[in-house]
């Protein structure tokens, strides 16, 4: 995107890629059909030390610009839930888009180019096994540690420590959290279980399907609040949003006993997960405290992860470049005139749902612009 802007401005740019071709993480995304972005896209969708660090780059190219080039090029598209628009042949539809804008604003493309150094004099100057690029400006735009098979690399970290810009350290986010041994023995051999829950931890909520899986926790409402876990604390979930299990107890025909409350949490949860988790939480008596005390924690079940699934498996990389080091508008270092940092190696990451690709646009698109 960044390659595009500043070719359709004139400029010479050369993309280099260090695979064998452009955008595999695009052919990956959204199980194959990339959602390549998101209706809703707001501020409160990207996590960064810097709250309102996106918000310049994401007002000057907004999903509807993103959407009108899909729409230029003729790609049927469609919203899937909750505003994520995805393509609906393939991902690859939007490389190609990609590619052929690249080639319209004549932008020269070095695929298999492993660059070896990086050096500033009066220009940047990078070397390859076998070229040797210089250029007045350098954009970096290598990603985050997450899929290293795919390549990732911490060279975009490494690159903006050796000229003195800070980095907020990394972790991985959008990514499943494992459970404890204990934990892991109760509930993973229900893998493949999967319910509506809130989920939420450090004043974060996220309301949408959790997944158990054979080492712990995943789904989409998993996956959002593990960008905001850090270990030991714990998440707290809503196994059984909007519903008021003891409610029915309430009538003094209905009997209090075990069949009566596993009937109940079956009317709402998945039976496996209703009659599992009824076995490690019986309650206490039949009085109605100790109903309410039941109510309350199938309403906020905490559950402390043993860690996550790391970079293997992390959809994104939180942290990143430090957004103090760079301008909100342009993306260019302050230490470093001519270096920019965009996309996912600075310390801005989207929730799920499209919004880290529009960042990846968006902060493309402001240094496409400025060079
Ligand atoms: C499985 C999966 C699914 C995803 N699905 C979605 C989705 O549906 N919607 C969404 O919004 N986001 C999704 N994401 C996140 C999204 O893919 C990334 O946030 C986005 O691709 C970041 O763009 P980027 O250009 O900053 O980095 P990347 O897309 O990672 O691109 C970085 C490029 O730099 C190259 N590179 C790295 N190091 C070097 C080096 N040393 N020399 C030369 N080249 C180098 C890499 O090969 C790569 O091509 C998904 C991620 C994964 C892993």
């Amino acid at each position: 995107m960044c390659a595009i802007e500043a070719g359709k401005r004139g400029r010479r740019v050369a993309v280099l890629e260090h695979a064998d071709r452009l955008g595999k993480k695009i052919l990956i995304s959204g199980g194959g059909r990339c959602n390549f972005t998101n209706l809703h896209c707001r501020i409160e969708n990207f996590l960064s030390s810097n709250p309102h660090f996106a918000k310049s780059a994401v007002a000057r190219y907004t999903p509807a610009v993103f959407i009108a080039l899909v729409e230029k090029h003729g790609i049927p598209y469609h919203e899937k839930t909750l505003g994520q628009l995805f393509c609906d042949r393939s991902a690859r539809d939007i490389v190609a888009m990609l590619e052929a804008e690249c080639r319209a604003a004549g932008v020269t493309i070095f695929l298999n180019t492993r660059i070896q150094q990086v050096q500033r004099t009066d220009a940047f100057v990078v070397r390859a096994p076998n070229a040797e690029f210089c250029a007045p400006a350098l954009v970096v735009a290598t990603g985050g540690l997450s899929i290293p098979k795919l390549g990732a690399t911490p060279f975009g970290y490494d690159l903006a420590r050796q000229f003195g810009l800070s980095i907020r350290e990394p972790w991985p986010a959008l990514v499943p959290l494992t459970l404890s041994p204990e934990d892991g023995s109760h509930y993973c051999d229900l893998a493949g279980v999967s319910t509506e829950v809130i989920a939420s931890c450090r004043g974060q909520h996220f309301r949408e399907k959790m997944l158990i899986t054979h080492r712990g926790l995943s789904g989409p409402a998993i996956l959002q609040i593990s960008s905001y876990w850090k270990k030991p604390q714990p998440i707290l979930i809503d196994l059984a949003p909007d519903h008021k299990f003891t409610a029915a107890f309430r009538d003094p025909k209905i009997p209090r006993n075990s069949a009566t409350l596993r009937a109940e949490f079956r009317k709402i949860l998945p039976q496996r997960l209703a009659d599992r988790w009824l076995d490690f939480h019986t309650p206490t008596s039949w009085t109605n405290p100790a109903l309410a005390d039941l109510e309350k924690q199938i309403h906020a079940w905490p559950i402390t992860p043993a860690g996550t699934e790391g970079y293997e498996k992390a959809e994104v990389t939180a942290g990143g470049v430090n957004t103090d080091e760079l301008s909100a508008k342009t993306m260019e270092s302050r230490k470093v005139p001519g270096l920019f940092f965009i996309g996912e190696v600075v310390d801005v990451t989207g929730h799920l749902g499209g919004f880290n690709f529009q960042w990846a646009w968006a902060s493309g698109a402001a240094a496409g612009r400025a060079l």
